[in-house]
């Protein structure tokens, strides 16, 4: 029995439907130099997309002769260009790419750490072809994984990884899990590598939902599933914890967004000390927005690390009271799809 909300990502699995990059990457298109062209035709073509969604969402669709320029390979240059300027997320930098780093430490090349058949992720996406990024565009003082964001281990060849992709397929993945650190700021990599991916493999985004809407107006298209985290419940803590402005507007603006362009998969980190001011909040808006039936996963597995230490009142794990506490919140506001 497939979960509710990933029915989609499911049809994928089985073979009955197609991975959305393999729909892009069919979608032949001629080929501009000028930017402004490239944004005006992306525009045109993400009607075609839509339809050719809807209409041609079957395996057949994958004998679709492959274009030597696609709509995949305009979302591709198009982000090679913004990353003149980045605005990848919404810390909007503005920094050349080419030159020079922002906030994220990431400039044009991509680097990661480690790919590899994860079995530890929600019981739908395992095995998880998990592909873990260095950098993120966040600052969390508890970050699980600082040893991977804080370092450069390989420099990601997309030809590479895109084969390591196919393979792991072949292995028994049932998708390829983009991770970090965080995807976003590796965006025109990971289409990249993907253009090369010949198999037809749901993509999963691993976000903190910090993107800008431009960066969600190229990805979308691509994101079969969104595994999305909603850490915070407000600004005060997003700034304290992770360093980011204008927290609750951008993620939710994106979540919204996400819903209407693929399947979603919701993570939420219950921190110690932050049930009123952050899981509440979060529990209740997403009932509310998203629907009670979203899948939801409610995480406990918190345990402070990296510098989470100077901050007295998360230098701890949960108390099964705060444990017990959010399952009752998640009942108050009648979230059913629990992980
Ligand atoms: S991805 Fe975000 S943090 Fe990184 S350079 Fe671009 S705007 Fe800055």
């Amino acid at each position: 029995m497939p979960m509710k909300g990933l029915e989609r990502y499911d049809r994928i699995n089985k073979g009955e439907a197609v991975a959305k990059f393999q729909i892009a990457r069919r979608m032949e298109v001629e080929k501009t130099d000028s930017f402004e062209e490239m944004l005006e035709l992306h525009r045109e073509l993400k009607g075609k997309f839509r339809r050719l969604l809807a209409e041609k969402d079957s395996a057949d669709f994958l004998d679709t002769a492959l274009p030597e320029y696609s709509y995949l390979h305009i979302k591709i240059d198009i982000l090679k260009e913004m990353l003149k300027e980045c605005c990848f997320c919404e810390r909007r930098c503005g920094v050349n790419r080419y030159k020079k780093k922002g906030f994220c430490k990431t400039g044009v090349k991509s680097y990661y750490s480690s790919e590899f058949l994860h079995m530890g992720e929600e019981p739908e996406l395992i095995p998880s072809h998990t592909i873990f990024f260095n950098r993120c565009t966040f600052a969390c003082v508890f970050c699980q994984n600082y040893d991977i964001v804080y370092d450069e281990d390989y420099e990601v060849v997309p030809e590479n990884l895109a084969k390591a992709i196919d393979i792991r397929f072949v292995q028994g993945s049932r998708n390829v899990n983009f991770v970090g650190g965080n995807p976003d700021q590796h965006a025109h990599t990971i289409l990249e590598i993907l253009s090369h991916v010949e198999l037809n493999v749901p993509v999963v985004w691993n976000s903190n939902m910090y993107h800008s809407s431009e960066l969600a107006e190229i990805v979308e298209d691509v994101v079969d599933v969104w595994l999305a985290d909603f850490k915070y419940g407000n600004d005060e803590c997003a700034k304290k914890y992770s360093k980011v402005k204008n927290y609750w507007k951008v993620v939710t603006r994106n979540f919204l967004r996400a819903k209407d362009n693929g399947e979603l998969l919701i993570r939420h980190l219950v921190m110690p000390n932050h049930l009123e001011c952050c899981t509440e909040p979060v529990v209740k808006w997403v009932a509310e927005e998203l629907g009670r039936d979203v899948r939801f996963n409610l995480m406990f597995q918190y345990h402070p690390t990296f510098r989470a230490f100077e901050y007295p009142e998360i230098a701890r794990r949960l108390t099964q009271e705060e444990m017990k506490k959010a399952l009752e919140i998640t009942r108050k506001y009648g979230l059913v799809n629990l992980v």
